[in-house]
């Protein structure tokens, strides 16, 4: 405990010098008490003061030759009750997907194995559902088997299987599971534009229930639904003022999909991604933002923008459930290029989920977890805030 403060010390002395010397070393605590205006001037910015703040951000907090690698399964596809206007598994629209049933323990098995022989360190699992209870228990009994069973091959495991219980998420966090995504989609005054079978506090009740089980928590959004810049910041906003930031966060594009009432939607400008990864990563300095849903669409640079603005997370796997996601032989060459590799996975999360710092398995934690919530607004760069946030 002496030596952690010690070397503490010794990185925030080192933290300071930086600062003298003209970098911004220190400059973005973890903070639970964003104003609306505050997180609206942060992602108004200049772009590149904005993506410039989050690569410091970024480095701060985390080794930034490292990105985690994730691999999202569908284990139950199709025939969701849920009317989610973006997506392909709603039984409400006549989509290309067809509904399946729960896969077999062993099958996913299989494919988290081959996820870990391509690098990957996390393995996410989907269900098409609204949540747990609409199945049995014999069902739910296989999810908890699938978790155990991913764990003990060494990967952290995520699942998103919709709404959950605090019992729920009690017998997840018992099976292993490291962590479970619930994402808000967009702001709580767009979500009833987007969805409309559940509300804006079904999904805060469930990332309470997955917090208050010790599970880490993913939680993001998707931009691109058609939603106003203040949508965006509003959506920022909520996540970082939730009792503990998500260790997780997901910054998914719009993947347009036939059938659904978003289709023939106009994808996105990376700029709009750029500059949501790097409000993101900012605010919520300490967590892993995801380069999520999107990124297939995006040239090998593009990418390389994102992760300078802050992304240290991806979705590799030909599929994000069932939309298509960049192949894995190209991400080799991406990192390659790039210089940067996989992150390997940590374990001790577990231990910090639900301790109240609010974040991170990171040394980074150490240098920001018990920071009281700084006073002031860290950004000194007010002459290039454009108020350009106006609602489209
Ligand atoms: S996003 Fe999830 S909850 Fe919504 S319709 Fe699709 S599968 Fe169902």
């Amino acid at each position: 405990m002496r030596i952690v403060r010690v070397e503490r010390t010794i990185r925030r002395f080192m933290s300071s010098l930086n600062g003298m010397n003209g970098s911004h070393g220190g400059r973005f605590p973890v903070r639970r008490d964003w104003t609306l205006d505050e997180v609206r001037r942060v992602y108004s910015q200049n772009l590149l003061e904005l993506m410039y703040q989050g690569a410091t951000a970024h480095r701060e907090n985390f080794n930034p030759q490292e990105v985690q690698k994730c691999t999202l399964l569908s284990i139950k596809t199709g025939g969701c009750p849920e009317d989610c206007k973006y997506c392909s598994q709603s039984s409400k629209y006549k989509t290309s997907v067809k509904a399946e049933v729960l896969m077999q323990v062993d099958d996913v098995l299989a494919q988290a194995k081959k996820a870990k022989d391509a690098g990957s360190t996390r393995f996410c699992m989907g269900a098409a559902w609204r949540g747990a209870s609409q199945v049995g228990p014999r069902q739910f009994q296989r999810v908890l088997d699938m978790v155990t069973g991913v764990r003990e091959m060494g990967l952290e495991v995520c699942a998103t299987l919709g709404l959950v219980n605090a019992e729920q998420a009690r017998m997840l966090k018992e099976a292993g599971l490291t962590a479970y995504n619930h994402n808000l989609d967009t702001s709580r005054e767009f979500y009833p534009k987007v969805i409309t079978t559940r509300n804006y506090d079904d999904r805060l009740q469930t990332l309470q229930n997955v917090r208050d089980a010790g599970l880490s928590v993913c939680c993001g959004g998707i931009i691109g639904l058609g939603e106003s810049h203040q949508d965006r910041v509003s959506m920022i906003h909520t996540l970082a003022t939730l009792p503990n930031h998500p260790e997780s966060v997901p910054v998914n594009a719009l993947v347009v999909n036939e059938g659904t009432p978003l289709e023939g939607t106009k994808p996105l400008p990376v700029w709009d991604l750029c500059r949501m990864i790097a409000t993101a990563r900012i605010i919520m300095p300490a967590s892993m933002v995801r380069l999520s849903a999107g990124r297939v669409s995006l040239s090998p640079s593009e990418q390389a923008l994102c992760f300078f603005a802050g992304a240290n997370s991806i979705f590799t796997g030909d599929k994000l459930l069932t939309t298509p996601n960049s192949d894995m032989d190209e991400d080799k060459v991406l990192f390659e290029t790039l210089g940067i590799r996989g992150k390997p996975p940590v374990f001790a999360e577990e231990e910090h989920a639900n301790d109240g710092v609010g974040t991170q398995p990171f040394s980074a934690e150490e240098e920001h977890g018990n920071d009281k919530v700084a006073a002031q607004p860290f950004f000194a760069e007010e002459e290039y805030v454009k108020q350009n946030v106006a609602a489209r």
